[in-house]
Order: C-alpha cells, then sequence, then structure tokens
C-alpha cells in the first residue's frame, strides 16, 4: 500500500525529453540551467563495451519472467506473518546464491501478522444481493455473526467530516471515490488516502462499519484488498473493500432514497508481530566495492492473489539486472546490492529495518533504485539528489538512450521502502514503469502471472540493469540529497 501512497505526491512529470549521450564537453544538452556546471568526472560515460554485453544478454536470455513464475508458482502469496513469507525468503536466499551473488543473507525484522479469514456481505434491503468484499488489511473482523446496518453514503473524506454526527451514528458508512486510471498510477495515488482513513473518519462519528469502493481501475467484480489504518482512543471498526461494479449497484440503491441495509462478516484477526526477513546479496564491486548501488523491491504481498505484479516482477526486474551484472566479464567499480524488503505493504518494517542496520554504511550508498509498479516498460527516468549531481544523473540516463527512456527533471520520489534511505540523504533515480492497467488487478486475486508480458518484463529489467551498471561504473559522486528535499513529499 505505502508503495502506491508514494505516488501520491507525484504530479505529471513538468518537462520530459528523450535521454541523449553526454556530449564531449561532458555536459548533458538536457542539463537544467539550475545546475551548477559538470566536472569531467560527472559526465564520464559508462563502459560502453560492458553495456552492450550487458543489452545483448538481456535480449537473448532474460529470466525475469521466469523468476516471477519460480516465486508465484512456487511460493504464492506471501503477506507478513504468514508461512508463504518464510518460504519467500528461503526462496529469495536460494535464489540469490543461484544466480552468483556474493554475501546472501537474510537480516530478521518483526512485521505485523493480520489473518484474513472468512469474509462475505450481503445487501438485506430494499433487495437481497450478495457483494464481492474483502476485508482491508489490518482491519479488526465483525462478530461472528456479523455486522448489520444501514448505509450512509459519501463521497470523500471530506464529506465524511462535515456529516452530521446523528445522520452517522450506528450506520455503515459506504465511501464511494473514484479511482482514476493514468499512466504513472497517480489517479490511484490520489484516490488511496480513502482506504487508509475512511474507518477512523467514520469511527469519528460513530459508524458501526466502513465499505469503500476498492481503490482500483477495474470494472470487474474483484474486490481490492490493502492496508488500512486506526488511531489510538478512536473506535477500530470493520472496514472492507467492494468490488468496483458492486459499489455501483450499492450508489445506485442508495440514489433511490430508500433505506439500504448492508450486513457483512469479516473473520479478521490482527495476532502479535512475526519473524520476517530482509533478503541481501552483492555483486562486489571491483574499484569501490564500499560504495553502494542499491537495487529494492519487496518480496511480500497481499494474501489474495499470488503477488505477481505486486511485487514479484519488482523482485524479477532487480534479481535479474544483478544477475546479468553478476556475469559481465568485468564487474563494475561500485557494489550492486539487491534488498528484497520484508513487509512494504502493512508496515514498512522492511524498510526501516535495513535503514536501522545498515546506519553507517548509509553515507557509503551512492544511489538507490526501487521497482514497485509491476512489469510494465520503462518510459521515464528522474532523479533527486543535489543539483550538482544532475550531470551525473544524466550521463546515468544517457545509457538508456536504446530503450526510448526519456528523462524527467522532476524530482524522483524513490518508492516506499527506499523513504527510510531518502530522509538519510541517499540520492535515487526512478525508472518510471507503464502503470496505464496495473491497478486493475492491483491487490486482487488476478494478480497471477498471466498479467505479466515478458517483452515488458524485459524491457524493464534491461532498463535498471543498463542504468544500475552505468551508476556502478561511473566514478561520479551522486552527493547527497539536500536536507529540504529529504522529507516525504
Ligand atoms: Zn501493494
Ligand atoms: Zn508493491
Amino acid at each position: 500500500m505505502v508503495a502506491l501512497l508514494a505516488v501520491a505526491a507525484c504530479a505529471s512529470p513538468r518537462t520530459t525529453h528523450q535521454a541523449q549521450a553526454p556530449t564531449k564537453t561532458g555536459a548533458s544538452p538536457l542539463q537544467p540551467s539550475s545546475t551548477s556546471a559538470p566536472t569531467a568526472a560527472s559526465a564520464t560515460p559508462p563502459d560502453e563495451s560492458s553495456a552492450r554485453v550487458l543489452r545483448e544478454a538481456l535480449l537473448s536470455s532474460s529470466r525475469a519472467f521466469e523468476f516471477v513464475r519460480s516465486l508465484t508458482d512456487d511460493v504464492g502469496p506471501r503477506l507478513s506473518g504468514s508461512l508463504g513469507s518464510k518460504a519467500a525468503v528461503a526462496w529469495a536466499e536460494r535464489t540469490l546464491a543461484e544466480e552468483g551473488l556474493a554475501r546472501v543473507h537474510a537480516e530478521p525484522v518483526k512485521v505485523p501478522h493480520w489473518e484474513r479469514g472468512e469474509e462475505h456481505g450481503t445487501i438485506v434491503a430494499p433487495v437481497w444481493q450478495p457483494l464481492a468484499l474483502t476485508a482491508l488489511g489490518g482491519s479488526v473482523g465483525t462478530k461472528p455473526d456479523g455486522l448489520e446496518a444501514e448505509v450512509f453514503e459519501v463521497d470523500s473524506l471530506e464529506a465524511i467530516e462535515k456529516a452530521d454526527p446523528k445522520a452517522v451514528k450506528g450506520k455503515i458508512v459506504f465511501y464511494d471515490v473514484q479511482t482514476e486510471r493514468t499512466r504513472d498510477g497517480s489517479g490511484y495515488g490520489r484516490a488511496v488516502r480513502v482506504r487508509a482513513q475512511a474507518a477512523v473518519g467514520a469511527a469519528k462519528l460513530g459508524a458501526r462499519g466502513v465499505v469503500i469502493r476498492s481503490i482500483g481501475t477495474d470494472e470487474s467484480r474483484m474486490p481490492h484488498t490493502g492496508a488500512m489504518r486506526y488511531e489510538d482512543k478512536v473506535q477500530r471498526i470493520p472496514a472492507a473493500a467492494l468490488a468496483t461494479t458492486d459499489a455501483d449497484m450499492l450508489h445506485r440503491l442508495m440514489a433511490r432514497g430508500l433505506p439500504v441495509r448492508l450486513r457483512m462478516t469479516l473473520g479478521a484477526k490482527i495476532l502479535p508481530d512475526a519473524d520476517g526477513a530482509n533478503v541481501v546479496g552483492d555483486v562486489e564491486g571491483s574499484g569501490a566495492a564500499d560504495e553502494i548501488v542499491l537495487l529494492g523491491a519487496h518480496l511480500d504481498s497481499w494474501d489474495l492473489g499470488r503477488g505477481a505484479l505486486d511485487d514479484g516482477a519488482g523482485c524479477a526486474i532487480v534479481i535479474e539486472a544483478a544477475r546479468q551484472i553478476a556475469k559481465l566479464p568485468k564487474r563494475p567499480r561500485r557494489t550492486v546490492r539487491v534488498v528484497l524488503f520484508a513487509n512494504e505493504e502493512n508496515g514498512l518494517a522492511g524498510a526501516k529495518g535495513y535503514a536501522a542496520a545498515h546506519g553507517a554504511e548509509l553515507a557509503h550508498h551512492a544511489l538507490a533504485f526501487e521497482a514497485d509498479l509491476g512489469a510494465g516498460r520503462v518510459y521515464e527516468t528522474r532523479f533527486l539528489g543535489p543539483p550538482a549531481a544532475v550531470p551525473a544523473f544524466h550521463a546515468t540516463a544517457a545509457s538508456l538512450v536504446s530503450l526510448g527512456v526519456a528523462v524527467s527533471d522532476e524530482d524522483a520520489h524513490g518508492g516506499s521502502d527506499l523513504g527510510p534511505l531518502v530522509a538519510a540523504g541517499v540520492p535515487v533515480m526512478d525508472l518510471r514503469q507503464e502503470a496505464t492497467s496495473y491497478f486493475d488487478v492491483h491487490h486482487t486475486a488476478n494478480d497471477t502471472l498471466e498479467r505479466v508480458a515478458r517483452k515488458e518484463i524485459d524491457q524493464a529489467a534491461t532498463a535498471f540493469a543498463l542504468a544500475a551498471l552505468a551508476a556502478a561504473d561511473g566514478t561520479t559522486d551522486f552527493g547527497r540529497i539536500p536536507e529540504e528535499k529529504r522529507s516525504r513529499r
């Protein structure tokens, strides 16, 4: 969920342009005028022969699709605290070691443990209609015999704040908020705060439960789960998402002005925190091994589907990128590190745990990337770091020319698992993936291997590999993110 909250802050790029190779003088023609003059070193191109070998190897023998297949077929769903999450850690350790990474190990973290249980819902008046519904992650359950109440509909979080408490008390609040389809996922980012805050907003006015229109762009009967949260001192009420088609119907019934009653039974349980782990592996640098270029993705997934797009694809992209770099005849100067984070979906314990465990080493993290927006092709890149490092970013981005990746001068975000690194000043580079259809299946039972297209994921893996190689082989320092840009955007 949080990764996608991250998208919330993303506006459309102000300007974009195709990446171009740096000029002879070392200055990229794309360098914004606000940046300082580049040094000769700042535009050091990546080792061309290594890049060519890497590109050809990825085009002819990418195993990215095979990694998603293996993770989804051999492990499956892997929500924090579940047996699947333990199997995923073992899978990741085995896979990284088999694919030639060094120092492969798991780093333990405590993670939330929530179980869904059985769940069902029905409109009981003015007609009887079974609902396609699923609990939001972290929700409390209902009593075993369920919760039945009249429905009160709102179209925003702001609307519930303005509602008359007398009209809301004792009811199930229905939040009917559409998710806009966008290429960069920003529509999801704008809608998702409803999922996070719906229960608290309704409980403050005395509601007994909450249902939301799924935060998704499909028109199907697949409800989308995802994390929600409670606040201390506010009653914890059960919260569920309706498939978008069921939300449509509930809205039509409400529009008639007759009382609508809904019944839902959620078997969800919050259990004591459990053991989880990040999995880390390195392609050791040949000249500056203590400097790290980090490739991150998250190993956990929701429980309904198989976590193919979210984030099996991201894991596969970064594993394949590192595997191909490890096979190069000449290893890059800096270390390329893969981190498969625990618990992105409902707590970020993995991201926080990595930053805590590597505190002093973060000063030597040269640049970080994250893959957590499915299996689509990379269409644009952007950077967050000091202005003086923008030429180094452009030199790195030049490695993506052949893939048709545009360069944006908008600040990168870095993604949710990189949040603690951004806060510590580690520069980040976004490789933005095509996500137009990603939110059709995101967090649903339909998040399966069938949604992964080989050609697309191979392009994405190639982009991550080429950018990581360029960043790891360059001699330039990407600097630190200025203090004022380290807080979450
Ligand atoms: Zn997710
Ligand atoms: Zn994700």
